[in-house]
């Protein structure tokens, strides 16, 4: 909890007054979303875990544009961390209006290899982190009578995937507690929703081999990954006022992988 970025420029913008907060935001799909948000006038607070360098990185590329952001250091899957974020970070905003559940890992193996602790920490990382997140802001959405969750959940949750036991169950267990949540706040103010991409052009799936990701794109109608950013569109319009009457919803952004 560090880094303030204190260039305190008023942007714009259908997001703008409101505080957004980006899990696992120094790279990929959290980067974007990140900027993206920004750029509809959001004050952006970057978490990240691994790379403070990374996330110092995002908040300045906010910062050349105009925006307003923050990095903070936490790992999602500590329940305790978690609560100190969101206390510090109420404590000097006074509201947080956007919570994007991003962070996610995995640790691939077939189940007849898959270690305990693989299995183990995707969970932690992936379900247990928006749970965390969910339940220490959850009481300040309900006081301010409004509030977007947004969980990034896969493909691999709806679909299974082979080699993804313990992230697929982590992705599906994302939209049951997204669905859950958003039944139990929807009379308060407060969407919840899931977005669920497909294959998208990131360090998580770099490390696919060539013949892996042709085999891949004959998956895909649209013939191609997609790009960070167009997971990002989707996020910002479930964060903004245009999806007010949107909640417990899984909406894919796959090229049509998933039909
Ligand atoms: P990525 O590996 O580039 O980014 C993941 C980010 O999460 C990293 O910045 C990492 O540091 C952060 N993170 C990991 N553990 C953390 C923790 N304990 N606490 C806080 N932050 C942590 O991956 P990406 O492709 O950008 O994926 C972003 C999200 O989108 C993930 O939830 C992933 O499962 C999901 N997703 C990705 C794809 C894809 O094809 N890339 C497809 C479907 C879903």
């Amino acid at each position: 909890m560090e880094d303030r970025c204190n260039e305190q420029i008023s942007p714009a913008g259908p997001l703008a007054g409101k505080v957004a907060l980006v899990t696992g935001a120094g790279r990929g799909i959290g980067r974007a979303v990140a900027r993206r948000l920004s750029g509809d006038g959001a004050l952006v607070l970057v978490n990240y875990n691994g790379s403070r360098e990374r996330a110092l990185e995002v908040v300045e590329e906010i910062r050349s544009a105009g925006g307003q952001g923050e990095a903070l250091g936490c790992d999602v899957s500590d329940y305790e961390a978690c609560g100190r974020l969101v206390e510090d970070v109420i404590a000097r905003y006074g509201h947080v209006d956007i919570l994007v559940n991003n962070a996610g890992i995995t640790r691939d193996n077939l189940i007849l290899r898959m270690s305990e602790e693989e299995y183990d920490r995707v969970l932690d990382v992936n379900l247990k982190g928006a749970f965390n997140t969910i339940r220490h802001l959850s009481r300040f959405f309900l006081k301010q009578r409004s509030g977007k969750i947004i969980n990034v959940s896969s493909v691999s949750g709806i679909m299974g995937n082979p080699g993804q036991a313990n992230y697929a169950a982590s992705k599906a267990g994302l939209i049951g507690l997204t669905k859950s949540v958003a039944r139990e706040l929807a009379g308060k103010g407060i969407c919840a929703n899931a977005v669920a991409p497909g294959y998208v052009e990131t360090e998580m799936t770099q490390a696919l081999t060539d013949k892996a990701k042709d085999a891949l794109k004959q998956m895909i109608p649209m013939n191609r990954m997609g790009k960070a950013e167009n997971v990002a569109d989707l996020v910002a319009f479930l964060a903004g006022s245009g999806s007010d009457y949107i909640t417990g919803q899984v909406i894919c952004v796959d090229g049509g992988m998933c039909m």
